[in-house]
Parts: structure tokens; C-alpha cells; sequence
């Protein structure tokens, strides 16, 4: 929970350092970037770094009372508010609000950390941009969303937003390779994550593997199907809901592979498929093949539209077998 321990987004910790450098923390922060890219470590560790009594330059000790009680979870004014199913609600601003009438109460600061505030529902994010007009004095509030159009303007704009970026895959595999996976796994787990090591981290990766190998196989052979197949295929994508846009990079890969393999053989990632990747990209125009890179496209930003995903996905394995 070291700032030196967070990986790939040096950017927003020399932003940090430097305002605690400078002593001057902003009262409200906005964190934003895809999920698993070390947005809520960050926060804790400025909290924890905040609260230190024994920092080390600006990084907290993780040694001290107050920093053993942020690693516990147990520090009472470290608060993390985060959804209650769906949404995050107004009861929920409500306690914060009644917490935050007291001064912190053994911590210079009072950190409060609002986890996916893009699910704040509108009375929610109203009554917290009702505390953003006006900062509770000692306290800073982080909020973490994927972008700032998830959220309304007018916190936006109280905000300091600091982005954090995608990590970038080679070093996703570095990490998932020191975990233990093999190489090929580590690769195409870190690709297909898209620089969130959270996400490649709590995957089981002997399981991914099976589902992989086995969408890769039928992606591969479903040109030489019959339609009938094709769309039983759609109908399986259709119905396992939770990994459907896993499933569609997955595919997405697939078809960068056919394209590479014209154009830059040593930068194929399912190299475990080569001799099919191979015999894939054989007679297939570069042009084509990117007609179908588009036509996966299509399908995820239709089924990101909440539009019918067995209609996008049937559409889409009409055009890759065209
Ligand atoms: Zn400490």
C-alpha cells in the first residue's frame, strides 16, 4: 500500500507525491480509469500516507499504529463508501454526512474514499456534491469512476481529476508470469485484460485456459460450419452473460492474430495457434479481415448499448463468415 508498490501508474504518483510534497492536498479528488489498474490502492495508500506518524519522505511507514490500523481496515477515519447492490444510495451519503459533523477522530485527516461513484443515484450525487461545495474541514474525498462522463458535471468540475492508465500488458504478464502461470497464459490473459492487473490477477488461470482454448477452437473452425452450428455458437456467446465481452476480445484477438500474421508474424499473441492462425490468414485480404475486426466491434459496442446481444452476436458471425 506503498506508493513505490503501485504498479504502472507513475504518473499519478508523482501528481500525489508532489502535492504532499508541497503540503497542499486537494479536497476532492477524482480517480478515474478502468477497473483494476490500482485506482483504490492509490487512494488508500494517500490516506494511509496522510495519516502517517512516522512517513517515510511521503510514503506512509505501513509500521505505525495509524498505518497498521489502514492495512486492518479498522482506521476510523479511513471510510470507504462503495455500491449496496446496483447502486450507491442516498442512506448511504446520509451516514456519511452524520459522520463527517464530528472532526476526524484520532487522524490529522479524514479520508473518505467513494468506490464506483458512477453509481451514485442522482439523490445521492446530488447530496454529495453538496459536501463537495462545501469541504468538511480535514477531510478529503476520492472518488473512483471509470470517466468523468459517468458522472455529473458539477462534481467534475469540484474535483481534481487525476486519469490512470490502462497498465500496459507486457508488464501485466511480467507479474502474472512471477505469479506462476506459463507464458502463453500470461500473455494472453494480460492482452485480453487490457491492462487491468486486478482483473488478470483474480482469474483462475488453469480455468481460463480451458475456456480459451476451447472459444479459439470454434472461432477457428467456423468458416468450414454450416449455418445451423453458427448459430448455436451465437446462442452459447448470447447466454454466458458474464463473460460475453471477455469473449468477444477474445474473438477480437483472434482476428488481430489473422491480421499480424500477414503483416508482422512476431507480434501474434495466440502463438499456441499458429499453424491454424496460419492457415487462417491464407487467402484472406488484410482488407477483409479488417471488415471483420470491425464487424467484432460492432457487436461489443451494441451489446455495451444494452441492445439484443443474441441479435448483435448472430449479425456479427454472419459477417465473419461472409
Ligand atoms: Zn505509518
Amino acid at each position: 500500500m506503498r506508493f513505490d508498490s503501485i504498479i504502472g501508474q507513475e504518473r499519478p504518483i508523482r501528481l500525489l507525491t508532489r502535492m504532499l510534497k508541497k503540503g497542499s492536498i486537494p479536497h476532492a479528488l477524482l480517480f478515474t480509469g478502468v477497473d483494476g489498474i490500482g485506482k483504490q490502492t492509490t487512494a488508500v495508500a494517500l490516506g494511509m500516507a496522510l495519516n502517517c506518524l512516522s512517513p517515510v519522505g511521503v510514503s506512509a511507514c505501513e509500521e505505525c499504529p495509524s498505518c497498521q490500523k489502514v492495512i486492518s481496515g479498522s482506521h476510523p477515519d479511513m471510510i470507504t463508501v462503495k455500491p449496496d447492490g446496483a447502486f450507491i444510495k442516498i442512506n448511504q451519503v446520509r451516514a456519511l454526512s452524520r459522520q463527517l459533523r464530528f472532526a476526524p477522530l484520532e487522524g490529522k485527516w479524514r479520508i473518505i474514499i467513494i468506490n464506483d461513484a458512477q453509481a451514485m443515484n442522482l439523490e445521492a450525487s446530488n447530496a454529495i456534491l453538496k459536501m463537495l461545495e462545501e469541504p468538511p474541514k480535514g477531510t478529503v474525498i476520492i472518488l473512483t469512476a471509470p470517466q468523468t462522463l459517468d458522472l455529473l458535471p458539477t462534481i467534475v468540475s469540484r474535483c481534481q481529476q487525476i486519469a490512470f492508465r490502462p497498465i500496459p500488458y507486457e508488464k501485466v504478464a511480467e507479474i502474472l508470469l512471477e505469479s506462476g502461470l506459463d507464458k502463453q497464459t500470461a500473455t494472453t490473459l494480460a492482452v485480453s485484460t487490457k491492462g487491468s492487473l486486478g482483473k488478470a490477477m483474480s482469474v483462475d488461470g488453469e480455468k481460463w485456459t480451458i475456456w480459451r482454448t476451447h472459444l479459439l477452437e470454434q472461432i477457428a473452425s467456423l468458416s468450414i460450419r454450416s449455418v445451423q452450428p453458427l448459430f448455436a455458437f451465437a446462442e452459447t456467446l448470447a447466454r454466458d452473460k458474464d463473460r460475453l465481452v471477455d469473449a468477444l476480445d477474445m474473438i477480437m484477438t483472434w482476428f488481430r492474430d489473422l491480421l499480424m500474421c500477414k503483416v508482422s508474424p512476431g507480434r501474434i499473441i495466440n502463438k499456441d495457434f499458429i499453424t491454424k492462425i496460419e492457415h487462417a490468414s491464407q487467402g484472406r485480404s488484410i482488407d477483409d479481415l479488417l471488415k471483420k475486426v470491425v464487424a467484432v466491434h460492432a457487436a461489443q459496442a451494441a451489446i455495451l448499448r444494452n441492445s439484443n446481444p443474441r441479435l448483435a452476436l448472430e449479425v456479427m458471425i454472419m459477417r465473419l463468415c461472409s
